[in-house]
């Protein structure tokens, strides 16, 4: 079967450690063309924007967006006109409605559109989804606690309006937790930590509760330095479970249950394809709905500037 031509924007961070060694090893797709404003491949046709790639590769046929969430809108629409199904990192877009409006376009117009949530490819993430089904959980604790500085060095636009602050890797345990819970649930209560010279916040605490009226307590920081911390643990009628490491590693009952490499992005690829192939889009917008109420109810406390090393 010939691969589909794919044009990657955005050659930042993410695209060069995960998305392009994921595509190398995605048959089904082919990396066809790269939209960038400052960086190129010296193998592959560059443009400085999606559209004068869109205008340049009539033969692209999908488009994998790899840019901050600010500003991805305008280009999935773009090429959702262009007639390209079009997978978009996470966080999905900049607010909710927006993607709820590209979910339109792509169906309108008979394309594929994927709404990826990363962590919910890590290798526990099935495992504890299926060990909850049969279970009433009763208490969840989420710590997700990491080192801005080492992570996000440089990266302006995740401070500004739009960015998410802390609730940029929050929404990956966020996405975990939309997945494994057996019901939905909804937050009650939010505090958002803000530095005096940032628009988003740098720590943030999330009370939520599941349709059954179990607690969840989720605790987002990136003033962590030493180790780092990415733990989901759920209470249940069943064993304890607990997700360790970005949902990478598995403990049921204080034992370790399974631990693998990281394919997250090699599996979101893969799916991406058969997506394609079965005519079908993906968009689930929970966790970013999630964080939106977060914003909408949250107590705001302004703490000291940050300043970025990079
Ligand atoms: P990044 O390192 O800042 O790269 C983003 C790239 O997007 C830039 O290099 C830039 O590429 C392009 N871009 C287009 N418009 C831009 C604008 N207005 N401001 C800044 N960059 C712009 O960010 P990233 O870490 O790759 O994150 C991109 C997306 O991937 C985010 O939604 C993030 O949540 C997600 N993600 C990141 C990670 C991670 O560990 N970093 C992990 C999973 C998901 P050009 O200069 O080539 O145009």
């Amino acid at each position: 079967m010939t691969p589909i031509a794919l044009g990657l924007v955005g050659l930042g961070t993410i695209a060069r450690n995960q998305h392009l060694p994921a595509l190398a090893e995605t048959p089904a797709l082919r990396l066809a063309a790269i939209a960038s404003r400052n960086a190129a491949l010296p193998e592959l046709p560059g443009y400085v924007s999606i559209d004068e790639m869109l205008a340049g590769e009539p033969d692209l046929a999908a488009i994998s967006l790899c840019t901050p969430p600010q500003g991805r809108f305008e280009q999935a629409a773009a090429a959702l006109r262009a007639g390209c199904h079009v997978m978009l990192e996470k966080p999905p877009g900049a607010s909710v409605s927006e993607v709820e409006a590209l979910a339109r376009m792509a169906r309108d117009r008979g394309l594929t559109l994927f709404a990826t949530w990363h962590s919910r490819e890590a290798a526990a993430v099935e495992e504890a989804r299926a060990l909850l089904a049969h279970h009433r959980v009763t208490a969840v604790r989420i710590d997700w606690k990491e080192d801005v500085r080492h992570w996000h060095p440089g990266q302006e636009w995740i401070w500004q309006p739009g960015g998410l602050g802390v609730f940029d890797p929050g929404i990956n345990a966020l996405s975990i937790l939309t997945r494994i819970l057996p019901e939905p649930v909804h937050p009650v209560s939010a505090l958002l930590e803000v530095p005096e010279n940032c628009q988003a916040p740098i720590a943030a605490r999330l009370g939520m509760v599941t349709a059954s009226g179990a607690p969840v307590e989720a605790e987002f920081d990136w003033r962590q330095t030493g180790p780092q911390t990415w733990d989901i643990r759920v209470q249940s009628d069943g064993p304890e479970i607990l997700l360790r490491n970005g949902g990478a590693t598995l403990l049921v009952g204080g034992e370790e249950r399974l631990t693998a490499e990281d394919h997250e992005y090699r599996r979101l690829y893969a799916r991406f394809a058969a997506l394609i192939a079965a005519g079908q889009s993906e968009v689930d917008l929970a966790p970013l709905q999630l964080v939106a109420d977060a914003f909408l109810m949250a107590e705001r406390r302004i703490t000291e500037p940050f300043h970025d090393p990079g």
